[in-house]
C-alpha cells in the first residue's frame, strides 16, 4: 500500500476544505432564494385637496361651495406584483389597489377614470380596485360640463391626471416585501336603522341609531414591510359611512375613515402609507352622525376627530400584533407565498319592480361591477355599489380565506344594495336603492364563488 505523502495529505484536505465550502455556499444559495419572498409591492400617495372652492358630495340640501379645509385629502396606492424569477406563478401579473379621500365614483367618474387608468397601465379589468372612502365632507366629482361645476370638473380632470401620476410612481418602486394579516374591532360604526313610532303608534325605520341591529365590528389590517423589516405600509378595512360631518358642514375633511388614515401615518411614520377601504356600510354611520362641524369650543374634542383616533389606534394595536411569517415556512404551511390572482365580472341586477317600497315605476336592470382578488392568503373583494352590511358579512363568513377585505365604492357607483329580508322594513336605503329584493343574493353568490376559483 502507497504511503500518501503530508503534501498529498495537504491537497486532499484543501481539496475537501474548497468542496465543502463549495456545497455550502450552493446549499446557502438555494435556501437564500427559498426563503426570498416572491412578492414584490410598491406605495405611492398624492395630495387631492380641492385647491379652488368645490360643490361638496353626499347631501343634496347643500348647495354652497365648500369653505376651507380642516384635514388633507389624499389618494393612496398600493400595488402588488411578481418578482422576475423564473417559474414565478407572479410573473406579469399585476394588483393595483387605490383608496381615495372621496365620497366615491359616481355620474360617470367610475367608468371615465377605470378606463384611462387601464389603457394608462395596460391592466385587466381584474388588477385594478379603484375605491373611496365614502367622505361626505369631500368633492363630488362630475365629467357633466353642461351641470357639473367648472370648479368640480377641473378638479376630476386635475384628480384623473394625479392618479395616473400616483400609481405610475407605485409601479415604479416595486420591491420584495413580506405582508401578513389581522383582525381588530371597533365599536366606531354603528348600525343607524332606528325603528321610531309617531304619535298615533305607527312605526317607520329612520335615520338613527339602531343598537339592536346587525354592525360588523371587524377591522381588517394588512401589514407590508421590506424584507429587512422597515414598515412601508398599513392597509385597513372597516365598516362605516365617513358621515360624522352632515350637509350643514362645508369644511374639507376625509371624516372618520380619513381622520384614521391621518393618524396612523402620523404614529408609524409619514413613509408608511395607511390607506383605507370603507366595508360593507350602507347602513352603517359612526357613533357620533351628520354633525354640522368641528365643534371646536375649549376642552371639546371634535367627533371626528375622537372617532378616527378611536378607530385608528385599533389599526395601530393590531397592525404592531401582526407577525409577518418568513416565507419558506409560510409557504410549507399553505400561506401561498404570495401568489397574485384576480377576476372580474359584470353583474346585471334586477331593478325593482314599481310595486315595491312606493316607487311609481318598474327599475331597469342595473350592471355592477364585482372584483376578486388575493395576495397569498389575503383575500380583497370589491363592490361597484354600496351594500349593506349583512352582504358583507355574508361575503366574508363564506369566503375560503381568513381575511377577506369587503371593499365597497369600488370600480363603480351603483347607489345602495340592500338584503332581501329588510325589503320588508322600508326605510332610507331600500327606498333609494334600485336594486330588487333578491339581487343581494346573487352578488354574494358570486362573490364567494370568484372567492372560491381564484
Ligand atoms: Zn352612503
Amino acid at each position: 500500500m502507497r504511503k500518501l505523502s503530508v503534501f498529498s495529505i495537504k491537497r486532499i484536505i484543501i481539496i475537501v476544505t474548497v468542496f465543502t465550502i463549495g456545497l455550502f455556499l450552493a446549499t446557502s444559495s438555494i435556501q437564500s432564494k427559498e426563503s426570498r419572498s416572491v412578492l414584490q409591492a410598491g406605495t405611492a400617495k398624492v395630495d387631492i385637496t380641492p385647491k379652488k372652492p368645490v360643490k361638496m358630495a353626499g347631501y343634496s340640501s347643500r348647495t354652497g361651495l365648500s369653505k376651507g379645509v380642516h384635514d388633507p385629502l389624499s389618494a393612496r396606492v398600493v400595488v402588488f406584483g411578481g418578482t422576475p424569477l423564473r417559474g414565478n406563478p407572479n410573473n406579469g401579473k399585476r394588483l393595483v389597489l387605490v383608496s381615495t379621500d372621496l365620497i366615491g365614483f359616481y355620474d360617470g367618474t367610475a367608468e371615465y377614470m377605470r378606463k384611462v387608468i387601464l389603457d394608462e397601465f395596460q391592466l385587466e379589468q381584474s388588477e385594478l380596485f379603484l375605491s373611496a372612502i365614502h367622505t361626505h365632507a369631500g368633492p363630488s366629482l362630475t365629467i357633466n360640463k353642461e351641470k357639473g361645476h367648472p370648479n368640480n370638473l377641473e378638479y376630476t380632470e386635475r384628480l384623473k391626471v394625479k392618479l395616473i401620476e400616483v400609481i405610475r410612481k407605485a409601479l415604479s418602486n416595486m420591491g420584495p416585501v413580506n405582508i401578513g394579516a389581522g383582525i381588530g374591532y371597533s365599536p366606531v360604526g354603528m348600525n343607524r336603522r332606528e325603528l321610531k313610532f309617531d304619535s298615533s303608534g305607527n312605526s317607520s325605520i329612520r335615520l338613527g341609531r339602531n343598537p339592536y341591529g346587525p354592525t360588523d365590528k371587524e377591522v381588517l389590517v394588512v401589514k407590508m414591510t421590506k424584507p429587512n423589516g422597515r414598515l412601508i405600509a398599513a392597509l385597513f378595512d372597516y365598516a362605516s359611512h365617513a358621515t360624522c360631518l352632515g350637509g350643514k358642514n362645508y369644511t374639507i375633511s376625509g371624516d372618520v375613515l380619513g381622520l384614521a388614515e391621518q393618524f396612523v401615518e402620523k404614529i408609524l411614520g409619514e413613509d408608511v402609507i395607511a390607506a383605507a377601504f370603507a366595508g360593507a356600510s350602507g347602513n352603517i354611520d359612526p357613533w357620533f352622525r351628520v354633525l354640522p362641524a368641528f365643534n371646536n369650543e375649549p376642552g371639546w374634542i371634535p367627533e371626528p376627530v375622537l372617532l378616527g383616533t378611536m378607530l385608528g389606534e385599533e389599526v395601530v394595536h393590531t397592525f404592531r400584533d401582526i407577525e409577518i411569517p418568513v416565507p419558506a415556512f409560510a409557504r410549507k404551511h399553505g400561506d401561498g407565498g404570495g401568489e397574485i390572482a384576480s377576476a372580474f365580472v359584470t353583474l346585471e341586477l334586477p331593478g325593482k319592480p314599481r310595486n315595491e317600497t312606493a316607487i311609481e315605476k318598474d327599475c331597469p336592470p342595473t350592471p355592477l361591477n364585482l372584483t376578486a382578488a388575493r395576495v397569498g392568503d389575503i383575500a380583497f373583494v370589491g363592490i361597484g355599489c354600496e351594500v349593506l352590511t349583512e352582504i358583507g358579512m355574508a361575503i366574508k363568513a363564506a369566503s375560503p380565506y381568513k381575511h377577506t377585505f369587503v371593499i365597497t365604492h369600488c370600480n363603480g357607483a351603483a347607489g345602495y344594495l340592500p338584503p332581501e329580508h329588510l325589503y320588508i322594513e322600508g326605510g332610507y336605503e331600500i327606498k333609494s336603492s334600485r336594486f330588487a329584493p333578491q339581487a343581494a343574493d346573487m352578488v354574494v353568490k358570486n362573490a364567494v364563488k370568484m372567492l372560491h376559483e381564484l
